[in-house]
């Protein structure tokens, strides 16, 4: 039996995070996650992988349009082994990295998948190597969440794949059906269209990317569309059934269609079903999201929870800010997890990133918002770039002028709007965005124009201020 004073659940970018932090402010911490190295689903099947597939998506997708430049490539032969041992060795130099600031920090890191005995004991059962009694206290629990699989889509095939599958590359299928027009499915649907696949996108809903304001998601959805084989809007797969040739596919019609291969992307599910959470008082609401205050605080005292666990969005992000929350706190500092801002970003081609209020939840809440928008069309920069189908976008408090929220689509949005969440934490209003000198010829000056739109005085477009 050993004993720390705070033991992390979960080596995830929320756990490591938090175990980090906690080791930084002299605390004895342990951290536990089945994996060698700390990591968790956005280092080893999430964010990270994914990325390195949507690099040299990007750049395939670069070399094509290039031939609009009069430069010609040709087609790319893609060399499957050595783009799988790219990604995989892009996971190994990062959680390599986060197994030596282990070591740096002297956190106990224990390899096992933890149970819980009571509020101040965890058993670990450590991989291949028996069991270990550990009391602490504090813990936090940062599990994080897996793919959701409703039984509809549930097949006992390996061709029907979840997002961690869909990242090992196994092949590039000559049709491949995505269920889910949400982040995984738009993003992976991405990455194997440009790699070859005839990819068909599934979405239960009216449109892709259900949270984000329709008209960002528009100019997304038109390079979707025409990359994509086809975008089925307002349908759910009801059958699906294994075929010598493929996965036969059926759409609630009486029409069924064969694909080779199957990506189920229709959300996730949070890691919540810790053997021995009902020992404690820890809470699970409906959702099965562990309920939590700003605090990061569960119902049991000497247990916190952070992260996909404690519900959405689900978010690396999100999860370390909220870890470094709940450690000040343990820590004894009166702080909370209280952000006017968490940014989201799709990495597609074009990406599309938004922070803080969108138009859509302002109308939904009955508030009135001010909304000034600048078109790519008008940037110096995009126009070098070839790709004026971009947009910014700020939501506005029409009183204070205020920056309630930023939305941008198109190339390096998800950059551009670390800038956003800067405006609206520090509380700026759209002359502070507009008198801040942005670099020229940029894609940061769209943000300094769209507040000038505000005012009726962007130097690129001719909008007075009714
Ligand atoms: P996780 O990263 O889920 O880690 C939880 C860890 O806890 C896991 O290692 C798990 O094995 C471990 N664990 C669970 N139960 C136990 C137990 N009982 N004992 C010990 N260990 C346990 N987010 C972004 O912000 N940007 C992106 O670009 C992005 N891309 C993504 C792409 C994909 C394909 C996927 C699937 C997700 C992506 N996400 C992205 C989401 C992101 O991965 C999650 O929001 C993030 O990993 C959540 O962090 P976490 O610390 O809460 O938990
Ligand atoms: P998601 O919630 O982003 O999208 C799921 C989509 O599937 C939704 O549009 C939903 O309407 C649709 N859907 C649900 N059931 C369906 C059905 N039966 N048939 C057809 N469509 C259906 O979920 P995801 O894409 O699985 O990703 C999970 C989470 O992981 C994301 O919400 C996000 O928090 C995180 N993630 C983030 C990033 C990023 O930050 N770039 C990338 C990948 C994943």
């Amino acid at each position: 039996m050993s004993a720390t004073q705070l033991v992390v659940v979960g080596g995830g970018p929320g756990g490591y995070a938090a175990a980090f932090l906690a080791a930084d402010l002299g605390l004895h911490v342990a951290l536990v996650d089945p994996e060698v190295n700390p990591g968790g689903v956005c280092v080893y099947r999430g964010c990270i992988p994914s990325k390195a597939l949507l690099h040299v998506a990007k750049l395939i997708g670069e070399a094509r349009h290039a031939k609009a430049w009069g430069v010609e490539f040709g087609e790319p032969r893609v060399d499957l082994s050595k783009l799988r041992a790219f990604k995989d060795n892009v996971v190994k130099r990062l959680t390599g990295g986060t197994g030596q600031l282990v070591k740096h920090r002297k956190v106990t890191y224990i390899q096992g998948t933890a149970t819980i005995a009571d509020p101040h004991t965890l058993r670990v059962a450590r991989t291949g190597a028996g069991e270990e009694t550990l009391t602490f206290e504090h813990a936090i629990l940062a599990t994080g969440s897996v793919p959701a699989m409703p039984p509809a889509l549930r097949l006992d095939d390996p061709r029907v794949m979840d997002s961690t599958a869909a990242l090992e590359l196994p092949d590039i299928p000559k049709s491949l059906l995505v269920v889910g027009g949400g982040y995984i499915g738009l993003e992976l649907g991405s990455v194997y269209a440009t790699l070859g696949s005839a990819v068909t996108v599934v979405e239960m809903t009216g449109g892709l990317l259900p949270g984000a304001d329709r008209d960002l998601v528009d100019v997304l959805a038109k390079r979707i569309g025409s990359l994509m084989t086809a975008v089925l809007l307002n349908t759910t797969v009801t059958a699906m059934a294994p075929e010598r040739d493929g996965v036969r596919v059926t759409f609630g019609g009486p029409d069924a269609q064969l694909f080779d291969r199957v990506l189920v992307a229709v959300g996730r599910r949070p890691n919540s079903r810790i053997p021995g959470l009902d020992s404690t008082r820890v809470k699970v609401n409906e959702r099965g999201f562990i309920a939590v205050d700003e605090q990061m605080r569960t119902d049991e005292p000497s247990i916190f929870a952070i992260g996909d666990v404690v519900g959405e969005p689900m978010l690396a992000h999100k999860a370390s800010h909220e870890g470094r929350t709940a450690v000040e706190v343990i820590a004894g500092e009166n702080v909370a997890f209280e952000p006017r801002a968490i940014p989201a970003v799709v990495f597609t081609d074009p990406e599309l990133a938004w922070c803080g209020l969108t138009e859509a939840q302002a109308q939904k809440d009955g508030r009135k918002v001010a909304i000034a928008k600048f078109p790519w069309a008008a940037s110096g920069r995009a126009i070098t770039l070839d790709r004026t189908d971009g947009l910014t976008k700020l939501v506005l408090d029409p009183d204070s002028e205020r920056i309630l929220g930023v939305g941008l689509v198109g190339p390096g949005a998800g950059e551009l709007i670390a800038e956003g969440v800067l405006a609206i934490e520090m509380g700026a209003n759209a002359t502070d965005l507009k008198l801040s000198i942005h670099p020229h010829p940029t894609l940061t000056e769209t943000m300094m124009e769209s507040a000038e739109v505000f005012f009726g005085q962007a130097t690129h477009v001719y909008r007075p201020k009714r």
